[in-house]
Parts: C-alpha cells; sequence; structure tokens
C-alpha cells in the first residue's frame, strides 16, 4: 500500500464516519480532518468562533459557509495535509463548499468522495445510544447499563451523549443533511469522483469496502 490520500466521506449522522475515518487515516497515514471536532475543540477552548458555534451546534443548525470554508482552507495549507493528502469528514456539506473545495484543491484534486450509505431508520437508532468521549472524541455504544462515570479507555476522559445528540437535534441535523448534502452526491456523481459504499455491517466489512473503493478510485 502506497501512503497517502486525498479523501472526502460523506454519510448520515451516525453512519459511521467518525470511527471509520480514524481507520481510514490510519491506514492511508494521512490527517483525519472533522470539520465537527474542529468546531467542538473551539467550543472547548472558548475562541470566538467556538462561541458562535456552540449555540449553532446546540440547536442543530449548520455553521455559515465563508467561516467553515476558511477554516478548512487553513488546515489543508498545513503542511501535513498538503504533503500526505487528508481525509475530510463533515465538510463540504453544502454546495456553496463545495465549490470553495473544488477551487482550493484545483491544484491536487480529490482522489475519491466516499458516500458511506445508511438508511435514516438505522442511522436513528445507532445515534440514540451513541456516548462519545469529551476528550479525544472516541466512540462508545450504551448498552442501556452503561458505568457511572464511564471513562475513556483511549485517554481517560469522561465519556458522555454529546449535547447535539438530542431526539430533536438529532432530526433536525438529519433533515439539514438530506436537503442541504444529498446534492452533493449528484454533484460528484457528475464529476465521476463518487464511489458509494454501504455502511451497514461489522465495522471491519465496512472498513474493508472503504480501503476497497479508494484503491480502485486513487489516482
Ligand atoms: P453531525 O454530522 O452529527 O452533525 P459533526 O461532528 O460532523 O456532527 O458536526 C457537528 C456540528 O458542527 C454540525 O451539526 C454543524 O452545526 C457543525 N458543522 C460541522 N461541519 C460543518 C460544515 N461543514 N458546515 C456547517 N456546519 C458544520
Amino acid at each position: 500500500m502506497i501512503p497517502g490520500a486525498r479523501l472526502i466521506i460523506l454519510g448520515r449522522q451516525g453512519a459511521g464516519k467518525g470511527t471509520q475515518c480514524v481507520r481510514l487515516s490510519r491506514h492511508f497515514v494521512v490527517p483525519h480532518i472533522s470539520t465537527g471536532d474542529m468546531l467542538r475543540a473551539a467550543v472547548r477552548e472558548g475562541t470566538e468562533l467556538g462561541m458562535l458555534a456552540k449555540e449553532i451546534m446546540d440547536e442543530g443548525g449548520l455553521v455559515g459557509d465563508e467561516i467553515m470554508i476558511g477554516l478548512v482552507e487553513e488546515r489543508l495549507t498545513e503542511s501535513d495535509a498538503r504533503r500526505r493528502g487528508f481525509i475530510l469528514d463533515g465538510f463540504p456539506r453544502t454546495t456553496e463548499q463545495a465549490k470553495a473545495l473544488d477551487e482550493i484543491t484545483a491544484d491536487r484534486p480529490i482522489d475519491v468522495v466516499l458516500d458511506l450509505n445508511v438508511p435514516r431508520e438505522i442511522v436513528l437508532e445507532r445515534i440514540s445510544a451513541r456516548r462519545v468521549c469529551h476528550d479525544c472524541g472516541t466512540n462508545y455504544t450504551s448498552s442501556g447499563v452503561d458505568p457511572d462515570p464511564w471513562i475513556c479507555d483511549v485517554c481517560g476522559g469522561d465519556v458522555l451523549q454529546r449535547a447535539d445528540d438530542t431526539p430533536e437535534s438529532v432530526k433536525s441535523r438529519l433533515d439539514l443533511y438530506e436537503e442541504q448534502t444529498f446534492p452533493l452526491i449528484d454533484y460528484y456523481a457528475d464529476k465521476r469522483q463518487l464511489a458509494v459504499v454501504n455502511g451497514i455491517g461489522h465495522p471491519d466489512a465496512v472498513f474493508d469496502r472503504l480501503v476497497k473503493a479508494v484503491e480502485a478510485n486513487r489516482n
């Protein structure tokens, strides 16, 4: 396997993007760039961006395109991303963001856009059981009877339900995904950059499918 890849991953909330991105990032030796994680870090640090984003995120809305494009452009110019590539998770989420990304990556285009496909009914079940480490972002699944306090195996942080994983916020985020991000599937299909990958099944099996889709499309 030759390291390096320039990837985008699309998929509904709860499709398993976070889990698979950690593995893809190790496999292809590229940074996992998650705009959700970047915004949550800004919230924790209490920066100006964090204060603005917190309100929007808790309501399940989308942070403005201009802010998000600036944030991603800055991250993609860092040397790790320039040298090895990246896996972009959570961006682009709107056609406006996708067009801006085409310009940002004009000199080194995206290899493949992975659409991790899981139906709405299934992600709703997954998200209600989702728990996340507050410090490092590792995902866990609640069994209904959880340790209290629940301590992260990876970093010792607190494992909690995300503030925006309430049923109302999840519904609003899924609606927004269907409205704003579904059009990107056609956008990338038209550009012949799209690979649809079935996200149902054991995480190892899903990972194998994703790697095969990348290998088949990597330049
Ligand atoms: P989810 O996909 O479950 O909504 P993420 O961790 O990807 O979770 O993002 C959390 C929140 O951060 C989103 O609901 C949204 O408010 C904001 N966000 C993340 N990425 C973007 C983006 N590209 N454009 C606008 N808002 C974003």
